[in-house]
């Protein structure tokens, strides 16, 4: 088992498969970004290897992310070989959508248990201006194609910004509520230096979205706890699960069970720090001996910050983008 000096047990693990993406989102990445060279992200066999590794200490939940995890080429067949690795319970993905009328089928003969769709307008043009690139159609086929191909309990992220999207949190959640989806709304993180909006303006409280979607709808609260940041509340006559993960105005550090790991395979700590190990090395200096990636996993616990600080305050915000990091 993956224990921290603060007694967490770490069994979820987010792994970046890229940190490229067909959309631009306006929160996430700066319009002209430089990605990294090829060569030093990890290979399929890499990201299969660690994913081994990591289940054997004890994770039970990978969630594939980026980035956007649908435009690296193998991704059907990194879900194939994750999916079949022996002591997962779970294997997740986060997907802007856009390449789900391609693949959904595929994802879920591969073994991919869960999606989470991002979605932050119903508006065509606005879809477009947040994301930059994005085509809304395209993800709504999206969804419905992940629907067809058998996925249950869909869930939709929507980061809510001031005076973007901040009237759409109602038809958002209607949009859920109609088709048996989850939805969860997130604070906008600082992470990554934007210029094109002020994060601190743009800020929405999870607890004003809560009061706001109360005036219209009865939210009783769930009382399970999922481990993770989200909180949910739920409509009486209706399965769908209405979240808010609030970075910001909670403090969920406490319960934190999970690190990410780059593209590039270095392992992150803690969204809101720095502090990382980099496993890439360690896999490429040991192709043959798995002990000493075992030993820098169980290693790198002993640097999980207690708990994030985010700051709104530019001069304060992380230089590291969201994309790099696997969302
Ligand atoms: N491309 C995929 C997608 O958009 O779902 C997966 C990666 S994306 C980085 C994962 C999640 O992070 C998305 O739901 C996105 O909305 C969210 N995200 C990106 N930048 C963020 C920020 N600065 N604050 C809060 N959430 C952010
Ligand atoms: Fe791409 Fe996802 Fe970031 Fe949007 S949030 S730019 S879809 S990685």
């Amino acid at each position: 088992m993956l224990q921290d000096r603060f007694g967490r047990t770490i069994d979820y693990v987010r792994l970046s498969v890229t940190d490229r993406c067909d959309f631009r989102c306006v929160y996430c990445m700066a319009e002209d970004m430089t990605f990294v060279p090829r060569a030093q992200v990890l290979t399929l066999e890499e990201m299969e290897r660690l994913a081994r590794v990591l289940v054997e200490l004890g994770v039970r939940r990978i969630r594939l992310t980026g980035g956007e995890p649908l435009v690296r080429r193998d991704v059907a067949q990194l879900v194939r070989d994750i999916g079949a690795i022996s002591g997962l319970d779970e294997l997740n993905m986060t997907t802007n959508g856009a390449g789900l009328v391609r693949y959904a089928d595929e994802l879920k003969a591969g073994g991919l248990d869960r999606i989470n769709v991002s979605l932050d307008s119903l508006n065509p043009d606005r879809f477009r201006q947040l994301t930059r690139t994005g085509d809304l159609a395209k993800v709504l086929a999206g969804i419905e194609a992940a629907r067809e191909a058998g996925f249950r309990r869909i869930k939709l992220n929507s980061v809510i910004l001031r005076g973007r999207n901040h009237d759409e949190v109602p038809a958002l959640v209607d949009f859920a509520l109609e088709r048996g989806l989850d939805i969860s709304f997130i604070e906008e993180m600082p992470l990554g230096q934007i210029t094109e909006h002020d994060r601190g303006l743009e800020f929405v409280s999870s607890a004003e979205l809560r009061d706001d979607l109360s005036t219209r709808l009865n939210l009783v609260p769930l009382a399970e706890k999922t481990g993770g940041p989200s909180r949910y509340w739920q409509v009486p006559g209706s399965d769908s699960r209405i979240g808010f993960i609030s970075p910001h105005s909670q403090n969920f550090c406490e319960l934190c069970n999970r690190v990410r790991v780059t593209a590039e395979g270095r392992m992150l700590l803690c969204l809101g720090h720095e502090h990382s190990v980099d496993l890439r090395a360690v896999l490429r200096a040991h192709p043959d001996d798995d002990a000493p990636l075992r030993d820098a996993i169980i290693g790198a616990m002993a640097i999980k910050p207690e708990r994030h600080d985010f700051s709104l305050d530019p001069g304060e915000q992380l230089v590291r983008f969201m994309n790099m990091t696997g969302g």
